[in-house]
């Protein structure tokens, strides 16, 4: 690239620093504009599948976000009885790391700073337009070569250009916390393992991030108000899942904070020099663990795009074919975190034998691990 092209990126969320990070280590002078007073992590633990590792490799932000993350051998689904419904092995060659939000977010932003990105604090975005503006609540106005979305679930961005094609908010949400570790939490054969264990519309979620803490996910539908309610219903939840007694017990040392399962569809993720991404343009419930790791994926493809862009004229034209490359994969992901999550719905018979047969047919693996097996677009990765 000749000339310096400037990016304004509303949010600075998983999606907002991969993306300011891709963009300015391929020289773009890039701003990151921020809502909350710091860059902070909403939520407890993440999965991230291999796709976006290697987002992370080709960021240069692996190591650090990953240093100590806990690497499962096996996700296991349990029934109410606690017996064991199907205990798939993680390939070898599929990685599958969990880790704490606040180390990826850390990890990212060192890199943006690295990398030159500049980050406004206390800067909310209510509105942008197609010539690269965005709005601000305190009545300023930026405007860049290229303006990106990525201010989340509720995009003030994506609807204030109309891409909006759908937003739905689903039915079903997660309580999400982080608990001490110790050291005799788990049986010799719990060792190694993500436990998702079921029991009527309730999900209990074990997911250990590193030796000393693991990652809980209490799910169960938006109208089970009781279950949702915070601080946690210790009792209730123990009655449904009491094997679990000695980790629920622990619950209440960290934040606690309720998730909503949104969908987001867009028509377009561009208009003019404005883009957006993430789960503003493509939010997914998170049953396959990929929200953020398609966020971060379609970041660093957005700025490989836009590599030989000198000309800001020439920026829509790169953002329709980015979003053509793109799209595909991401909605393949989206569809199919959508049909994960009916299995919610029904009774725990029959969820047993649609799970177990679910995971033994090849071609729903496939289907399932489509994403996590892909190779993102600017990472080299064969
Ligand atoms: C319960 C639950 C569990 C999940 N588990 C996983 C998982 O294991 N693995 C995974 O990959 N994904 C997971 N996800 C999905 C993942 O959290 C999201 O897909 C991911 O955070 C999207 O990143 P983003 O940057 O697009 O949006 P966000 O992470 O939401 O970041 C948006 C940022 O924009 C800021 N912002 C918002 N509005 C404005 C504004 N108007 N102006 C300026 N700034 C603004 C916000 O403060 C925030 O910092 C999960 C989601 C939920 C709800």
């Amino acid at each position: 690239m000749t000339q310096k092209l400037n990016a304004a990126i509303a949010g600075g969320g998983i999606g907002g620093l991969a993306t300011a990070a891709a963009l300015a280590q391929r020289g773009w002078d890039v701003t990151v504009y921020e809502r909350q007073d710091a860059l902070r992590a909403v939520g407890a633990g993440l999965y991230i599948w291999e796709n976006g590792l290697r987002v992370l490799e080709a960021l240069g932000a692996y190591e650090q976000a990953t240093a100590g993350a806990f690497r499962g051998t096996h996700f296991e689904q349990r029934d109410l009885r606690g017996e064991i419904i199907e205990s798939a092995p993680i390939q070898a060659n599929k990685r599958l790391l969990t880790v704490p939000r606040s180390a990826l977010l850390d990890a990212l932003r060192d890199v943006c700073l690295k990398a030159g990105v500049k980050v406004k604090t206390c800067a909310e975005v209510i509105s942008a337009t197609s010539r690269g503006e965005l709005l601000f609540a305190n009545n300023e106005m930026v405007q860049a070569d290229l303006a990106i979305g990525v201010d989340g679930i509720w995009s003030k961005v994506r609807t204030s250009l109309g891409l909006e094609l759908s937003h739905e908010q689903l039915s079903e949400g997660a309580l999400r916390t982080m608990i001490p570790a110790e050291p005799n939490d788990f049986g010799p054969d719990d060792i190694g393992k993500y436990i998702e264990c079921w029991n009527g519309s309730r999900r209990f979620l074990i997911t250990p991030v590193s030796k000393d803490e693991t990652y809980l996910a209490l799910t169960c539908p938006h109208d089970d108000v009781q279950a949702r309610t915070i601080p946690v219903n210790k009792a209730l939840w123990t009655e449904s899942f009491p094997q679990w007694k000695h980790l629920i017990d622990r619950i209440g040392s960290s934040p606690i904070s309720w998730g909503v399962y949104g969908v987001t569809r867009c028509h377009s993720w561009s208009a003019g020099r404005t883009a957006i991404l993430g789960d503003a343009a493509h939010a997914q419930p998170p049953n396959l663990g990929q929200g953020g790791g398609m966020a971060m994926q379609n970041g660093l493809a957005l700025a490989v795009h836009l590599e030989q862009v000198t000309d800001r004229r020439d920026i829509p034209a790169a953002l329709e074919r980015w979003e053509n490359a793109e799209r595909g994969l991401i909605e393949h992901c989206q569809r199919w975190s959508i049909l994960y999550g009916e299995v919610t719905f029904l009774p725990d018979d029959v969820r047993t034998k649609v799970l177990r047969n679910a995971m033994l047919d090849p071609w729903i693996a496939e289907q399932v691990f489509r994403a996590a097996n892909h190779s993102p677009t600017g990472t080299g990765a064969a």
